[in-house]
């Protein structure tokens, strides 16, 4: 393979919206500039979609719309079948772009377009599997028969830390369904968006069933398409402070939601565990995207008799990884996305410090060009400090002792969120009475990965409502129409 930095030519990328099948400038000519991470440089300037450009998104959306719901869901599987091949023909070079906006590392970034593309190809095979049911009512009265339909007009936000992926989550079950959709990107990391819609084109995806918006201004942007009747669902995924703002908004216009939010995975470990696996797993768990993910492990808690060799294991692990620009296939660490970021991170490990936590490695934002925080290991943080409370998103392992199993599934519970929890032991009893109790959408029972296109991914709590992936996801698009039936 040739060195991810020759495989694209930022000059040449799409920087338009795209509206109606076509790559076309803000009505007021606005554009706003993209960085890359791992220098700090200006990447591109992006069209900057406001209210007027959000009103054409919407308008294609809605001449689309009939026409798409109408099409066979064999014709809609087919065209998402290509917008899979395409991707995956595409692989290397998407991985490029993501690791220039986003700024992961090279592994990290070929995985999100694998993870990203499937979502293509599970939505065309689900497409054609809407199935509907026929009963009989209680007292005989009349049959029930139940079809699914499309919602409608979508509206789908998405975060900048996994640009492709959450992009195609959304896009495949929504378009599976038989709704058309407008895309709000996160103006961090547009490009990729912009890319999958021209590549949704050439694979045959109407014009108007996909529109991509990017803009500095999100609020007023999204407010305006929820205030309009015609939009009938909304997919968001961020912070869990939007996500409530965006409900409360939604509740206008009673508008469906599907909400993906914040987490704070727990990670536990117990005396019986494999020490090499619960390792191999929290470095997944934790290190994938650098830690920028929402499933990321946040805490560990680590029973005491394995409390010390964990940590020096998952120290030396972390000491091991190569930080820099994921355009050099070598590195391992990417840059966090924003100089923000980065003193988030900062401001997090040090609260604990001064709290009487361990630093076993790292601990300082490195100095140099572009916005890179060092793998780190904390050990023995108090238990209330902020770090144990917060989302880090950054490459920081914050470990915990504990002594009982009950003192671990009240630690890890201990949150506001619920979306991953991770759980390392021998005891398969142990493991499945654990998840049981864990208040948490999704768990890695021996395992760092919990991400699949084929399972129900989502959170309870403040993490989130409804699920993507999976048969569950395409539901998220559907609604059910009951006909009372004499015959
Ligand atoms: P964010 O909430 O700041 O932004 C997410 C999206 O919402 C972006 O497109 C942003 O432009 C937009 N947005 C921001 N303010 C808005 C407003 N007032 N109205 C409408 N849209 C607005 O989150 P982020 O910093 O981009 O992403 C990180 C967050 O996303 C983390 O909390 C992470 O856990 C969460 N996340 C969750 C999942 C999941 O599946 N549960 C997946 C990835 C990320």
């Amino acid at each position: 393979m040739s060195s991810p930095s020759t495989l694209l030519d930022p000059a040449t990328l799409d920087t338009g919206l795209y509206i109606a099948g076509a790559s076309v400038a803000a009505a007021s000519g606005a554009r706003f500039a993209v960085h890359n991470p791992a220098d700090g440089r200006e990447l591109a300037q992006v069209a900057d979609a406001d209210l007027d450009d959000a009103a054409r998104a919407l308008d294609a959306a809605a001449d689309a719309a009939r026409d798409w719901a109408a099409r066979t869901p064999r014709a809609r599987a087919e065209v998402l079948l290509r917008c899979f091949s395409l991707m995956k023909e595409r692989a290397d070079w998407f991985a490029t772009l993501i690791s220039l906006e986003n700024g992961k590392a090279w592994d990290d970034a070929r995985g999100e377009v694998a993870y990203a593309a499937e979502f293509f190809r599970w939505y065309a095979e689900e497409a054609v599997r809407v199935i509907g049911e026929v009963s009989v009512s209680p007292a005989s009265t009349n049959r029930i028969l139940v079809q699914y339909q499309p919602m409608g007009i979508s509206v789908l936000v998405t975060p900048w830390n996994f640009p492709a992926a959450m992009a195609t989550r959304k896009i495949a079950p929504a378009l599976a369904a038989g709704c058309t959709c407008i895309l709000k990107p996160a103006a961090e990391t547009p490009l990729t968006a912009l890319a999958i819609a021209a590549l949704m084109t050439e694979a045959g995806v109407p014009a108007g069933v996909v529109n991509v918006i990017a803009t500095t201004q999100a609020g007023p942007l999204v407010s305006t398409l929820l205030a309009d009747p015609r939009v009938r669902k909304l997919s968001f995924t961020g912070s869990t402070a939007v996500g409530k703002l965006l409900l409360r908004e939604a509740a206008g216009q009673v508008i469906s939601c599907s909400m993906e939010l914040g987490g704070n995975a727990p990670f536990i470990v117990f005396d019986d565990a494999d020490l090499d696996a619960a390792v191999e797993g929290a470095m997944l768990a934790k290190m994938r995207n650098g830690g920028e993910a929402c499933t990321a492990a946040n805490r560990f808690y680590v029973q005491r008799g394995l409390y010390e060799a964990f940590s020096a294991r998952l120290s030396e692990a972390m000491a091991a990884l190569k930080v820099g620009t994921g355009l050099d296939a070598a590195n391992q660490c990417g840059p966090l996305i924003t100089p923000a970021a980065v003193a988030k991170v900062d401001r997090l490990v040090r609260g604990a410090l001064d709290q009487g936590a361990r630093l076993r490695i790292g601990g300082q934002p490195l100095d140099g060009e572009g916005w890179f925080y060092p793998p780190t290991v904390i050990a023995d943080v108090p238990v209330g400090a902020d770090i144990l409370r917060e989302e880090i998103f950054g490459p920081v392992a914050v470990l915990v002792p504990f002594e009982t199993e009950a003192e671990a599934i009240a630690l890890a519970n201990g949150t506001e969120y619920g979306l991953a929890a991770y759980l390392f032991t021998g005891d398969l009893q142990r493991g499945l009475r654990v998840a049981d109790a864990l208040e948490s959408g999704m768990v890695g029972l021996n395992r760092g990965l919990v991400s699949d296109v084929a399972a129900p991914f989502g959170g309870i709590k403040q993490s989130g409502l409804g699920r993507e992936g999976g048969h569950h996801g395409l539901m998220e698009y559907l609604e059910p129409k009951y006909v009372a039936l004499s015959w």
